[in-house]
């Protein structure tokens, strides 16, 4: 039976079985394929991957797999120097924009205030998430691997970490948010922009008191919730100081 030989680099171990980690892996096959649908059948999905080597050479996801070949894959953490390195994606264009499955509403809050463009309903499908990724090119965030794995998915990454924090920093991380977070500057109930406001415009819709303690109010353009620096805004502060720190 004709076999390859594949090497997973770094992270995307995370997705093989334990016998199979950081180990070089006989693959025998019984049909051709491309090198793309052979690296996802043995777990790994596409969206992760930032170069593909066989046999020394950078090749596109597309290459079908020869007899002999030993194939190395690599994430983006580790990509090795080369000269001649075929790119697998265009580089991610803009400012990152991100659309999260229905398990991952607090990152969703969270990335949004931070400033960042994050599509999040509990009530999203699968092929309606894949899809939207797709045409507003946003980095698709799951914890569903299968999901990753939809051809239509260009940009897009497994979130490793279950603790909400965690997950937050490994973000950032992933992303290099750091230089980029605009802080409360989108509605976290809503994605929308968020805008300063007269506090006599709102001071009807205020709970008792909060009129008199603070000077500075904002509005979502989008829903009109109306945020203001009080004790839920300094918590979330300390969360993204905290998150911002660990990621030095
Ligand atoms: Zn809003």
């Amino acid at each position: 039976m004709p076999t390859a030989y594949f090497r997973f680099h770094d992270s995307l171990n995370f997705f093989l079985p334990r016998d199979q980690k950081d180990r070089l892996i006989t693959h025998p096959y019984d049909h051709r394929g491309s090198v793309k649908d052979m690296i996802e059948s043995l777990g790994v999905p596409h969206p992760e991957i930032e170069m593909i080597a066989i046999n020394g050479r950078s090749v596109d996801f597309n290459t079908i797999v020869q007899h002999g070949a030993s194939i190395n894959v690599y994430p983006a953490s580790a990509v090795p120097e080369i000269r001649a390195r075929t790119i697998l994606r265009d580089p991610y264009p803009t400012r990152p924009a991100f659309i999260l499955d229905q398990h991952l509403g607090r990152l969703a809050a969270y990335l949004r205030m931070m400033g960042f463009d994050t599509l999040y309903r509990n009530d999203y499908h699968d092929e309606e998430l894949a899809q939207v990724s797709h045409d507003e090119t946003r980095i698709l965030l799951t914890r569903d691997i299968g999901l990753l794995k939809r051809g239509v998915v260009i940009y897009g990454y497994y979130i490793r970490e279950t603790n909400r924090h965690r997950q937050l920093a490994e973000i950032t991380h992933r992303y290099n948010l750091k230089e980029q977070v605009v802080p409360f500057s989108r509605c976290m109930k809503c994605n929308g922009l968020v805008e300063p406001v007269e506090r006599d415009q709102i001071a009807d819709q205020l709970p008792e008191g909060t009129a008199r303690y603070y000077d500075t109010f904002h509005r979502c353009t989008a829903c009109g919730q109306i945020y203001w620096r009080g004790a839920h805004y300094q918590r979330m502060q300390s969360l993204l100081d905290e998150v911002l720190k660990d990621t030095e």
